[in-house]
């Protein structure tokens, strides 16, 4: 695996693996790999002549400082993990080469991003866009992976893809889960022992609303969920919402629908951590 840093060299590859015909499958991350990243860095070694990993924690997606001064980073781990799921290239520049001039741009999502995690976080998902059409434009892409984990990201990469029409196929992956059902996240190495045992409450939460979603209106079950969380020591539930899952919109009536997506977002201890489900009505 070869890994470059420099803007220029992965535009000369990429063009050279191109006009050799190569289809190139790419997956983006900020690093700190788990199985959900391999597991998307897989499916691409299967599916494309080339593999193409991208690491930046970026920082114009960060609303919070210190988040993004303590997301862990931990390249050397990372670039042994990449060598055992067949990635090709390695893309981990830093920020002055990928900023290297200050970006005025300005993203508009509407009401994609007055929800959840674009309502939460002032910024971020005009920084994710920033950085992905950045990725994309420089690594070409035949398909890029993303991981349902990020659902709303996911609802946003594809209205950048399709409104500017990039030339590349997204592909979803559903979220890889601890055995005992927390959602895989760099994020979880900042949890000390305790609070790692306390961040499965979240998915219990996930657990207990799907339980409720066919006995109680959404507004009881949002309650119930919140005073579950609350009595949990270290938890600040930030939100909880019963969306549409391919509008993120609010759901007020989940007779109305066959699927919804839960998603859930909550502070355990100083660490933001989020989570979903999808759930099919007809099956609960
Ligand atoms: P990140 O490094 O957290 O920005 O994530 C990079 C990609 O991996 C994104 O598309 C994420 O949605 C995806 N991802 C992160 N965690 C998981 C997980 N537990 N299961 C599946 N995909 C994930």
């Amino acid at each position: 695996m070869e890994v470059i840093e420099q803007v220029g060299t992965i535009r000369q590859t990429v063009q050279a693996l191109r006009c050799s015909g190569k289809t190139i499958g790419f997956v983006p991350t900020m690093g700190a790999l788990h199985e959900g990243h391999l597991q998307l860095l897989r499916a691409s070694a299967q599916e494309n002549d080339i593999t193409i990993c991208s690491i930046f924690v970026n920082p114009t997606q960060f609303n919070n400082p210190d988040d993004y001064k303590l997301y862990p980073r931990t390249m050397e781990e990372d670039i042994a993990l990449l060598k055992t799921v067949g990635c090709n290239y390695l893309f981990a520049p830093n920020a002055g080469e990928v900023y290297r001039e200050q970006t005025l741009l300005q993203f508009s999502f509407g009401v994609l991003e007055t929800v959840m995690e674009g309502e939460h976080r002032p910024g971020h998902f005009n920084g994710v866009a920033t950085i992905v059409g950045k990725l994309f434009n420089l690594v070409q892409p035949h398909k890029a992976y993303f991981g349902q984990k990020d659902l709303q990201q996911v609802a946003i990469v594809r209205q950048l893809v399709n409104g500017l029409s990039f030339n590349l196929e997204l592909v979803c992956y559903p979220t890889v889960r601890e055995t005992d059902g927390l959602a895989m996240s760099s994020r979880n190495k900042r949890l000390n022992e305790e609070q790692r045992q306390i961040a499965t409450h979240l998915y219990k939460a996930l657990q207990q609303a799907k339980a409720e979603l066919k006995q109680k209106p959404v507004a009881s079950i949002k309650q119930s969920i919140a005073e579950y969380l609350q009595s949990i020591n270290q938890v600040a539930l930030e939100y909880f919402e019963i969306a549409d899952p391919d509008t993120l919109q609010p759901v007020e009536d989940v007779s109305k629908y066959k699927q919804v997506a839960l998603c859930i977002a909550a502070f355990v201890g100083e660490v933001r951590l989020i989570d979903n489900i999808i759930v099919n009505l007809n099956e609960v």
